[in-house]
């Protein structure tokens, strides 16, 4: 980790700051694809989170070659 963090107003830019930093956050395969067919269930809130609104591009991407593309 970076000594010295950006200042980050919200949790969803401390989310995108990661991403772009490190790019570790994305969810297993099978949870994105258990995402895909099931968006509203609760245990997957993550990886809702990590598409929806931190909007990663590489995640967004899989869900549309799946067959679901995100707004
Ligand atoms: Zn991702």
């Amino acid at each position: 980790m970076p000594a010295h963090l950006p200042q980050l107003d919200s949790f969803g830019e401390v989310v995108r700051w990661v991403i772009e930093e490190l790019g570790a956050l994305c969810p297993a395969a099978d949870r994105l694809r258990a995402y895909a067919a099931r968006p509203d269930d609760p245990s997957l809130r993550d990886v809702r989170y990590h598409v929806q609104e931190a909007g990663c591009r590489r995640c967004r991407d899989e869900l549309e070659a799946l067959g679901h593309p995100q707004r």
